[in-house]
């Protein structure tokens, strides 16, 4: 058993060494600890070893943490659950960015919460169904431009870039991520979704190689979840 610092000191060379290896920058891979079932005691040991991003897949998980661990200010929390609309009011309060807008009318429900909250513009990513398997969240490739416009003209939302989630299978993990980028590509490319959140503790190295500006890890830090 290896204690969270030592497992996030091991993701952290994990993500260098496949930077170095696709001849990227370290710095430009943000690790978002998965912290989705695990206690706000787990969270603290992981803020104390100089963790900041943290992302939640439940509404009701997140605005409970956030509470809890209302005393570490710089703390960033990211979405990164399937989200309904009506669950948008306990999410716009506290994330930084949400990884998982997949329809117009989240768009606009998230738009109206943070206009009420009166707080900055909340960042979003629009999750992409790249493989348009039945059983997954994400919008279909070929709805993504009416999606991504719907997103910008929310003027309390800004528009930072896709996310998709990978098949387990490697080698399909990474098609799915080729396909994330050439999406990215036929739709203004970096100028306009500067970020790519791609890539779990299986894939990590894939998803680097493929352009990934920030992976979403929860087992490697945290262990398996019960
Ligand atoms: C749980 C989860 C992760 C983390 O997965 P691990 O395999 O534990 O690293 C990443 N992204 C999403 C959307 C998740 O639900």
């Amino acid at each position: 058993m290896s204690t969270i610092a030592e497992a996030l000191a091991e993701v952290r060379a994990r993500i260098v060494r496949a930077a170095v290896a696709a001849s990227r920058d370290p710095k430009d891979v943000r690790l978002v600890a998965v912290s989705k079932t695990k206690p706000a005691s787990a969270i603290r040991e992981a803020y104390a070893a100089g963790q900041r991003d943290f992302g939640e897949n439940y509404a009701q998980e997140l605005a409970e943490k956030a509470r809890e661990l209302a005393d570490l200010p710089d703390i960033r929390w990211h979405f990164i659950g399937h989200l309904q609309s009506n669950k948008a009011k306990l999410v716009a309060p506290v994330a930084q960015l949400v990884h998982t807008v997949d329809s117009p009318s989240l768009a606009r429900e998230l738009g109206k919460r943070v206009a009420k909250e009166g707080r900055p513009r909340l960042g979003v990513l629009v999750e992409v169904n790249v493989g348009g398997e039945a059983q997954k969240a994400g919008a279909a490739p070929s709805d993504l431009g009416k999606l991504l416009d719907a997103v910008e003209a929310e003027p309390n939302l800004q528009l930072q870039g896709l996310m998709t989630l990978p098949p387990h299978d490697l080698d399909a993990a990474r098609s799915a991520f080729e396909a994330l980028v050439a999406l990215r590509e036929s739709h203004g490319g970096k100028a306009r979704l500067p970020e790519l959140s791609m890539g779990m503790t299986e894939d990590l190295e894939v998803a680097v190689a493929c352009g990934a500006t920030m992976v979403r890890i929860g087992t490697a830090i945290f262990g398996a979840r019960g």
